[in-house]
Parts: C-alpha cells; structure tokens; sequence
C-alpha cells in the first residue's frame, strides 16, 4: 500500500485524557481512533493487526475442532432469567436498552446463554457429542474502569468457545487441549515467554478455572509466578487455596503485574440444567450436557503485544501479526522505489511503501512509530549500486542487499 494514499496520519502528541501507553501509541501512530472512554474504532493499520491475531485465533480454534458460528448481540431477555443472570445484582455490567413497546433488551456481555440455548435442536444423543463452536464477536460491559485504552473496552471483541461434553472426563479431555492452544496462540502472537497459565477462581462449579497471564506493569491483576515450572496463581485465590496442592512451593513464588488475555473455565452442567440442554445417553439415561468455555480478547492481546514490545520510538510488532512486512521508504529515489516495491508486492510480501515527499527525518521517526519489523530504504547512492539498506526494527544495524535479491532476504511470506 502507498503511504501518500492512506488516510491516516501520524501525530506527535496522544490526547490529553489518554493514560494507557498502548492507546497512546496506536492512537499517535495512527492504528486506532477513540470514540470516548473504553470504546475504539480500527484505522487500517490496526485493523490489519487485529485481523492477523484473529486469523491466528481461528487457526489453532479449528485445529482442536471449533466450528465458526455468529450470534446476536442483542439477547433475549427470558434466557438470561432463566439462569438468574438477568438482574443486575447477578451481573453487575449489563448494559441494557428499551424496546419501543415495553420491556428490557440486554447487550451481550458474554453468550453462555445464547449459545446452551442455540444448540438445544442439535444436541439429543451421545452420538451428536462432542461438540465445540466458537465466534468473534462483540461484548458489552459497562466497565467502571475504562483507563487501560483498548485492553479494557466497553464495546470489544471476544474470541468465545463453548464446549459441549458427554462427561466431566470428556470436558477435562477438551479442556487441557484448549489450554494447548491458548498456549500456542500466544506464542505466536509473540507474547509466550511472558505468559503464564495461572490458577484462577473457579466459581460455584468447579474448583478453579484458569487464566492466561502475561507479566507486564500496566497489568491490572497480581499473580505469584513460579518460574520453574511456569505456571502461577492469581492473587483473588492466593489465600483460599494452600497452594502445595497445586503443586506451587510458596517460597519459590514471585509476585508480579499482569494481563489476563485469555481464560478457560469448567462450566459442567451450569448452563445446561436449567436451559435444558440434554442428551439420551447409551443406556437410555437423559443427561445434561458437560460444557466448557474459553475466552481470548484479540483487542487485548494486541494491547498487550503494544504494552510488553513497544520501546521508546514507538510501536514493535511480531512478524506474525504486524500490519505489513516491510516498510519501504524512498528517500528522493523515486524511480528505483517503485521498482523495489513492484518486486516486493509481486513476491507477495506485504509492503507499505512510503512514496510522500517528506524529509528523511520525518520517515524515519515515522517508520519507527508505526513498527513494522522490516525497514527499506532506497536511496539514490545505494540505488546507483543496486542495493537496497535493510534494517529490523529492533536492531541499530543495517545491511545492505541486492535489489535483485530481495526476496531471498524473506523465507517465509505474508
Ligand atoms: P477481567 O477480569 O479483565 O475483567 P474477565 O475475567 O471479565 O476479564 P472474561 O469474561 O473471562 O474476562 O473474558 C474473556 C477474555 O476477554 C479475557 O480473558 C480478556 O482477554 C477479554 N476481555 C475481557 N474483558 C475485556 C474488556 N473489557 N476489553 C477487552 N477485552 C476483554
Ligand atoms: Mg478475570
């Protein structure tokens, strides 16, 4: 893509009101718009981003048999009564809106309703499980905090699985294959290292769920880490549990900030007893169906990406999820860039070529503040020798590589 096209721009300056270094910078690097508190809009770039961690998402979700589905945000209010999670004394962050003839209609702020209810016409016998689906789609929560810019939205994205089990040992199955992929997503998103599986409180039906935690000091929980055997516990559950059970070793256990950007959770039959969501088993018995569920916020992940990689000039994005490949910048070579970007675009390698009559400092810090991983400048000296000046966006180095060669210098496409 031409930079001279994109509509976007980049600013010096974060708004006044921002606090959260993760909106600071995609807001001056142009990747997302604030609406107000807690609620972002996607510019290209982010867009591109958040669209490169989905495909992740769905990837390693089909890999363990998720089928997509897409249900409403708008919900109906019998289902949520049903399980006594209308009221708002149950679930303090509802937003809700009026019919026009009567009545309250909620805003998803989670589908564990919906979708036990969804699947009732599917689900009659042992034969028909197991089952998992899953979605993107957008949650509503009336978040009394909103500071921590797109990592805590009003209006945001989740990544919901639901699973759909004959038995407590068909849910355990399903769930450590999830775990797996969790850890699997995150490793690709470029955050695994610091990311840890993390005991968390279980609710009424099971013991303890987990959550996926990434040390970082604009987190808003405390987990102890024991980095041995990386797994922690969350400090909500730190004190109910003793902890030796867990196999942690109280003395080994490290207290550190972080972000939950991801959660899985043993539902059982919470869900399904009083939405009536049944099955006839082998021997004739009616059951109700063992569910499971697991979240991932994509928005929240890229926070996070934003939060733990950025450095002082700017966003660093992974390969894996960065908005384009390569940066390329024509510092009055116009001529010799656009041959260079033909043949990268050609190699289908994902370019944003900076075709604008600006001065090399302004490119520069541009570029560094947008972060995409690999930076090309074709100058008119290096040009003249058929070169092209390559450099990462986490190095102080750069090499200088034949133009005839460049797609040499990228083994694996986007
Ligand atoms: P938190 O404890 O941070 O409020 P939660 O426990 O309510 O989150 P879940 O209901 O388990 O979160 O949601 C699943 C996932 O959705 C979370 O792990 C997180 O990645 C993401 N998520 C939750 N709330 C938000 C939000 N307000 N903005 C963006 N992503 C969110
Ligand atoms: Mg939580």
């Amino acid at each position: 893509m031409r930079q001279s096209q994109l509509f976007t721009k980049t600013r010096r300056e974060a708004p006044k009101d921002e606090e959260s270094r993760n909106a600071q910078l995609l807001i001056r690097a142009g990747f997302v718009h604030k609406e107000m508190a807690g609620v972002y809009s996607y510019l290209p770039l982010g867009l591109r981003v958040l669209e490169n961690i989905i495909g992740i998402i769905r990837e390693e979700m089909n890999q363990i048999g998720g089928q997509e589905v897409a249900l409403t945000a708008l919900q109906n209010p019998d289902t949520w009564k049903t399980t006594g999670r209308f009221d708002d004394a149950v679930v303090d962050n509802w937003f809700k809106t009026k019919l026009k003839n009567g009545g309250e209609l909620p805003l998803a702020f989670s589908h564990e309703e919906p979708v036990t209810n969804m699947m009732r016409p599917f689900i009659q016998s042992y034969r028909d499980l197991p089952k998992a689906v899953y979605q993107f789609q957008t949650k509503f929560r009336n978040e009394t905090r909103a500071k921590s810019g797109i990592m805590r939205g009003r209006e945001f994205l989740m990544k919901d699985l639901y699973s759909f089990s004959r038995s407590q040992e068909g849910l355990d199955a399903f769930y450590e294959e999830t775990a797996l992929a969790y850890g699997r997503i995150f490793d690709r998103v470029g955050i695994g290292t610091h990311t840890y599986k993390t005991f968390a409180s279980g609710g009424v039906f099971s013991r303890y769920s987990h959550e996926f935690q990434t040390i970082c000091d604009a987190g808003e929980d405390i987990i102890y880490i024991d980095e041995g055997k990386r797994i922690a516990i969350n400090e909500e559950v730190f004190n109910d549990e003793v902890i030796v059970d867990l196999g942690l070793d109280r003395s080994k256990l490290v207290q550190k900030k972080s972000i939950e950007v991801g959660n899985i959770f043993k539902l059982g039959a919470r869900f399904s007893e009083p939405l009536g969501l049944k099955f006839k088993d082998e021997d004739g018995s009616s059951k109700p169906v063992i569910m499971g569920c697991y979240g991932i916020g994509p928005g929240r992940l890229m926070g996070t990406v934003v939060e733990l990689l950025s450095d002082e000039k700017g966003l660093v994005w992974p390969e894996a999820v960065a908005p384009f490949q390569v940066h390329l910048l024509s510092l009055g070579a116009d001529e010799g860039a656009e041959k260079v970007y033909k043949a990268l675009t050609d190699a289908g390698i994902g370019t944003l070529y900076d075709d604008r009559p600006e001065s090399a400092g302004i490119k520069f810090a541009e570029s560094e503040l947008i972060g995409i991983p690999c930076r090309m400048v074709v100058g008119k000296r290096s040009i003249e020798n058929g070169m092209v000046e390559v450099k990462n966006r986490t190095s102080d180095e750069s090499v200088m590589v034949p133009m005839d060669n460049l797609e040499g210098y990228f083994p694996a496409k986007r």
